[in-house]
């Protein structure tokens, strides 16, 4: 017995240094290892001068499979953090460069990487008040100023979420939940899907996100569900290809119960008309889900901001702000414009969130999320609003915007460049490499142009289809990047894609593929 307690003893005094906590132990510890991994990362910051160094995939994961075959632990921090420099650090996409303008994918501010350090240390679960004890009234008091901000009526609400694919699906159930209980008295969450559940429909751009084919399969309903309607030239959805879709719909007895209008499509950035399309939705008893994942970054534009003032007419809206908030992944919003219709999501579990705390006024928030245990995301959003402001990040937008209009114009000056948004509405640009005379097929030279300039470390771009054509896409979130940044990245479009139309292009595929 006296064994036993000296080595639970010495264990405990083992396990001091470990954790974050009031010992002394605890906080030289947390101090020295953060300041360890700071010099670290300013260290790989000053030498990675590429958006990507050009390894090969193969490469990459030789490397990273090499470092963790000695993982089983028992050494410094200092050490750990050398093995992965190479292999992790290095070998990692710089999001941060002013070149690195592929996806919706966006350079972290600084206040943001330090909310996540508070937000690791203090560790709050946002399912219980008991668990969130003051980050519950943040996160519920950012919810109530952005849908305040987004103008929607004081009966709103909402949720921080992982990002724009939880909160679309979050969009969805709660119009499938309040059609099914409003027109056949039908609760889903009770019942499971009611009989004639296959006549459901939803209708959407043909340019609207993925996750809203994925989450109509994900509610039961099917792809099949999901109607889409053709865009215009400027990719927004047509008016008249909705009214007549509703009509057909109709003659076919079957049931459209929502729309999902997208503010800043993925590709061109486009908003659907967001008026008009309320209109019909009122007329026809639709739900109007807006995913403004993308372009609600405009709720703080200076110039733009009219351009979302009709997110006040949405159901229900998705926000994120790991895209143009410039937040540390993950972070999103989902808000709604009747917090009566959270109920289809609300569960009582006695341990959690029983009824006697909604008596007593206390707020538990998994009642409005489809996660239990879940991160205090909000606080970063709160130090970039304290410290950064909305006045700023609504010019960094605005900025962004001017860069890709004037990166669109010089696209379009240069004759083998086909643009495809001369004048973006957000901040990405999608255009095609198509020089007059080329031996190798279109789509193939645009494909190898993006994976070209990836490997030589010169830009990590992205590429789209545009009408079933391989296209490039130019997504410029960061406000660093600037119009000589651009002019260079053209310059490098255009002279790899001449010499690959050619056939003159040395690849030095066997090495990567090997
Ligand atoms: C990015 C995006 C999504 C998906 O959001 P995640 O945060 O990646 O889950 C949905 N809709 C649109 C329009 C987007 O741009």
């Amino acid at each position: 017995m006296a064994i036993l307690h000296s080595h639970l003893q010495k264990n405990v005094h083992t396990y001091d240094s470990l954790f974050l906590h009031q010992g002394h132990k605890g906080r030289k510890a947390f101090q020295e290892q953060m300041g360890l991994v700071v010099q670290k990362l300013t260290e790989v910051f000053s030498v990675s001068d590429k958006p990507f160094n050009g390894q090969s995939p193969q490469q990459v994961k030789y490397e990273v499979e090499f470092m963790m075959r000695f993982s089983n632990g028992g050494y410094s921090l200092e050490e750990a953090l050398d093995d992965i420099e190479g292999p992790i650090l290095k070998n990692s996409l710089h999001i941060s460069h002013r070149k690195s303008i592929a996806h919706l994918h966006c350079p972290p501010l600084i206040s943001g990487i330090a909310a996540e350090l508070i937000i690791g240390a203090l560790n709050q679960s946002m399912d219980s008040w008991d668990q969130s004890t003051a980050a519950t009234y943040v996160e519920k008091e950012l919810v109530r100023q952005l849908a305040e901000k987004a103008e929607l009526p004081d009966t709103a609400d909402g949720t921080f979420t992982s990002g724009g694919t939880q909160s679309n699906y979050m969009g969805l159930l709660l119009a499938r939940d309040y059609f099914c209980h409003r027109n056949w008295n039908h609760l889903v969450q009770e019942k499971g899907l009611p009989p004639g559940f296959e006549k459901l429909r939803i209708l959407c751009s043909e340019e609207a996100h993925f996750t809203v084919q994925k989450s109509a399969a994900q509610l039961g309903l099917g792809k099949q569900a999901v109607v889409t309607i053709n865009t215009d030239d400027r990719h927004r959805m047509r008016i008249e290809d909705v009214e007549d879709t509703l009509t057909e719909l109709k003659a076919k007895e079957l049931l459209p119960f929502a729309i999902v209008a997208t503010c800043g499509t993925t590709d061109y950035g486009s908003i659907d008309p967001l008026y008009e399309l309320k209109v019909l939705a009122r007329q026809h008893a639709l739900w109007m889900h807006v995913d403004a994942a993308f372009g609600g970054g405009l709720l703080f534009s200076h110039n733009h901001r009219e351009n979302v003032n009709g997110l006040s007419l949405a159901d229900s809206i998705t926000l994120d702000f790991h895209k143009l908030f410039y937040q540390p992944i993950s972070c999103g919003l989902f808000l709604v414009s009747d917090r009566k219709n959270l109920r289809y999501l609300s569960y009582h579990a006695d341990y959690l969130n029983p009824v006697e705390d909604e008596e007593e006024g206390i707020s538990n928030l998994v009642n409005k999320s489809v996660q239990t245990t879940k991160r205090f995301d909000a606080l970063k959003v709160l130090l970039t609003f304290k410290t950064v402001g909305t006045s700023l990040l609504g010019k960094m937008i605005d900025d962004t915007i001017e860069v890709a209009r004037e990166a669109a114009k010089q696209l379009d000056e240069r004759a083998e460049f086909l643009v495809e948004n001369p004048v973006p509405e957000l901040n990405t640009v999608v255009f095609r490499f198509q020089p007059q005379t080329t031996e190798k097929d279109t789509d193939e030279l645009n494909r190898l142009i993006q994976q070209e300039l990836l490997y030589q470390g010169k830009a990590a771009i992205s590429k789209t289809s545009i009408n079933g054509r391989t296209g490039l896409k130019f997504t410029l979130l960061n406000p660093r990047t600037n119009l000589q940044d651009i002019k260079e990245v053209i310059n490098d479009v255009e002279e790899i894609g001449r010499e690959i139309a050619m056939g003159g292009y040395r690849f030095d595929k066997c090495e990567r593929d090997s």
